[in-house]
């Protein structure tokens, strides 16, 4: 595919115009790191890159905004934020750290960091975008209060490219936390299961409560049985020591139930290992390779209501995939290298998944067997008239990301 890189916000709106004028498909794109996950788009499609917009444009930090162009790279953001002691809420992406802030809205998909901060779209204020026919537009402000015109904001977070470019964006942020810890507790999910839901109803209110399968905990260099990772925070260490003696103590107490003894290992790790950990969460091999994303060729996303999450973790169709969920959302990873994974099981897992009330996305595929199809990224959503009609209205000439409609499973192409 073709990529142009304006760099400047004219440049861009001029390139909008020229391919609107010609009805060239186009996909807007950050920093292209993962622009071929998910269905593909119509070929000769040519590739925006918002790379060249890239910078802060405001931060007010005593009133926890920021303003940011859309190709600003996500570590580059969290950095300056740290200087004020603030930062974005959001998890790093599975996969290699590479991500700009549009490309992260646009795909609209947060990690454990959810259970206390939120998801991206309650923490988008405001958004500039570039309409297909080459017009800039605005929704919302710069300010945490606004009520005017329409939420173009949640529209746009995990439309995938298909509605508009992102070219800049408000976003709320929140202070570092003074204090963190890093909970580990594994055992057999039997017992993880009533901790996880106390867990949740808690007035602890952990950063994230994240549960793990067990051959995740196994391939992060840990004992082959799931496990519940538990962010901590809070402005002072006494209180973090009071939180995890009252789980620890919570523990025992459902460990003391009907199983024959102690079950549970329980472990603090310090920050860089706790780093590490996280790290695996998001598909790194301990001393392996930088960007797990090479190694993986099934990449999925698994959503159940959170009241199903349990029976998910415990069906066989699971059996034997990395998976990292969040316990508040239901929503999570799963990958797998090819022979580990037969197509056929991911179909199963699908319908397992919606069995439940949820729905499997998939991100990455191996490449099908000769006469397959690629399994469709996801289903027809029961909103998908209305999906289709709001793609009609912001690309008549259906030319943004042509063939990769999110909720519409074969869109024209
Ligand atoms: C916990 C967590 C897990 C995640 N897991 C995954 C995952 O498994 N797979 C995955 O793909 N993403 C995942 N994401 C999202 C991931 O962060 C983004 O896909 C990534 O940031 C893309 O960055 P990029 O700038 O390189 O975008 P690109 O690769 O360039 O583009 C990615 C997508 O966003 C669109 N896009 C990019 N920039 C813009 C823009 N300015 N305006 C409009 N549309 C735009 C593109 O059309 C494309 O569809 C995850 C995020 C989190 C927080």
């Amino acid at each position: 595919m073709t990529v142009h890189t304006p760099q400047t916000q004219s440049e861009l709106q001029q390139q909008v115009c020229q391919l609107h004028a010609e009805a060239t498909p186009w996909l807007p794109a950050g920093l292209g790191s993962r622009l071929d996950w998910g269905p593909a788009v119509a070929a000769g499609s040519v590739v925006l890159s918002s790379r060249g917009l890239a910078g802060i444009r405001d931060h007010s930090a005593n009133d926890f905004t920021v303003t940011v162009a859309a190709g600003t790279p996500l570590v580059v953001l969290q950095e300056a934020l740290a200087h004020h002691r603030q930062w974005l809420s959001v998890d790093l992406p599975w996969g290699s750290a590479e991500t700009s802030i549009g490309g992260l809205i646009a795909r609209g998909l947060s990690g454990g960091y959810r259970q206390r901060h939120m998801g991206l779209r309650d923490q988008l204020l405001g958004i500039q975008l570039l309409r297909s026919d080459g017009v800039l537009a605005r929704a919302g402000g710069r300010v945490v209060k606004n009520v005017a015109g329409y939420d173009l904001m949640r529209l746009l977070t995990g439309s995938w490219g298909s509605l508009a470019l992102i070219t800049e964006v408000t976003l709320r942020t929140q202070p570092i936390p003074p204090q963190r810890r890093t909970l580990v507790i594994q055992g057999p999910l039997a017992v993880l299961e009533p901790l996880g839901r106390w867990l949740l109803n808690s007035s602890l209110s952990p950063e994230r409560i994240d549960l793990w399968s067990a051959p995740l905990a196994q391939a992060a260099g840990l004992n082959d049985q799931p496990l519940l990772l538990l962010g901590l925070a809070s402005i002072d260490a006494t209180t973090l020591d009071e939180q995890l003696a009252c789980i620890a103590a919570k523990a025992r107490e459902l460990e003391l139930g009907p199983g024959p003894g102690p079950e549970l290992e329980l472990s603090t790790p310090d920050p860089e290992a706790a780093a590490a950990l996280l790290a695996c969460g998001r598909g790194a091999v301990p001393g392996g390779d930088a960007d797990p994303a090479g190694g993986a060729d099934w990449l999925l996303r698994l959503a159940v209501p959170p009241s199903q999450l349990w029976t998910l973790l415990a069906s066989s169709e699971l059996q034997g995939l990395p998976l990292t969920m969040a316990s508040g959302s239901g929503i999570g990873d799963g990958w797998a290298c090819a022979a580990a994974l037969p197509r056929y099981r991911v179909e199963a897992l699908r319908r397992r998944c919606q069995q439940l009330g949820g729905y499997l996305t998939v991100l990455r595929q191996p490449e099908p067997a000769a006469g397959n199809a690629p399994l469709p990224a996801w289903l027809d959503a029961p909103s998908r008239p209305l999906i289709e009609a709001l793609k009609r209205q912001f690309d008549p000439k259906q030319q943004l990301a042509r063939g990769r409609l999110p909720g519409v499973a074969a869109p024209l192409g």
